[in-house]
């Protein structure tokens, strides 16, 4: 396996293409559910369909079947930019920046892989977007505590989807740190060993990154539906099973 990315977006639909869209996907109105197919790999959708970091043939996970109006691309590492598994003819959107697509709005913050600048394993995107007010943040393969200028740029964040696994991203402490600066309201854990893969590759299972944290939901399915009125108050982490 190679490097993971992070990113994060913020962006927000013209109410019209979402009531559109809602009504083609039969989604509930208000309502943004984020489903998790392991690794960095998401479909987030409030009626438009957002999937995110896409790959192929990835140690540990199956092949899942996914269609999306829209896809993110937080950097361009075999595991992350398979955007020709996803069906319907997407939009695919990569790199830094406002951006816009099937009506959505986008904020690309940039980011490293590494440490140290990029020199490592390069950039990363941050994607920033918002889905039926909720502001959700995928931090791809983010190698780093973030500085105060980019927690700015990120901006809120409702949900925040982090790597916590270590060695190509940052490590359970590091993702803590940037949850502490970022204070998001939901976490979902992403880029982490599970017991499906081998022994050899080095990254952390999720427990390390739950140790002594509050407030821990593990959910045996592989999606979440949130609605901005009930979101939790105090930051808390689901943890979902990709299965
Ligand atoms: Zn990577």
């Amino acid at each position: 396996m190679q490097t993971l990315t992070v990113f994060c977006c913020t962006f927000s639909l013209a109410a019209n293409s979402l009531s559109q869209s809602q009504q083609k996907s039969g989604a509930k109105m208000g309502t943004v559910t984020i489903r998790w197919f392991g690794h960095a790999f998401f479909l987030v959708s409030d009626g438009i369909k957002l999937a995110i970091d896409p790959f192929k043939n990835l140690e540990g996970y199956p092949n899942p079947v996914v269609a999306a109006d829209v896809v993110l691309v937080t950097h361009d590492h075999f595991d992350h930019n398979k955007t020709e598994v996803i069906k319907g003819n997407p939009q695919v959107v990569r790199g830094q920046g406002k951006k816009s697509a099937k009506g959505m709005e986008f904020l690309g913050v940039k980011t490293f892989h590494d440490s140290n600048n990029g020199k490592d394993r390069g950039e990363n995107t941050v994607f920033v977007f918002e889905m039926n007010g909720i502001r959700l943040a995928h931090c791809g393969d983010l190698g780093h505590v973030l500085s105060d200028q980019q927690v700015k740029e990120i901006g809120r964040v409702d949900v925040l989807m982090i790597p916590v696994g270590g060695f190509y991203t940052i490590d359970a402490k590091a993702a803590w740190q940037n949850v502490e600066k970022i204070k998001p309201k939901v976490v979902i854990p992403m880029h982490y060993k599970q017991p499906s893969m081998g022994d050899g590759l080095p990254i952390a299972g999720v427990d390390v990154y739950l140790q002594g944290k509050k407030n821990v939901t593990k959910l045996d399915k592989n999606i979440l539906t949130l609605e901005k009125e009930k979101l939790p108050q105090e930051t808390s982490i689901y943890v979902l099973n990709y299965k």
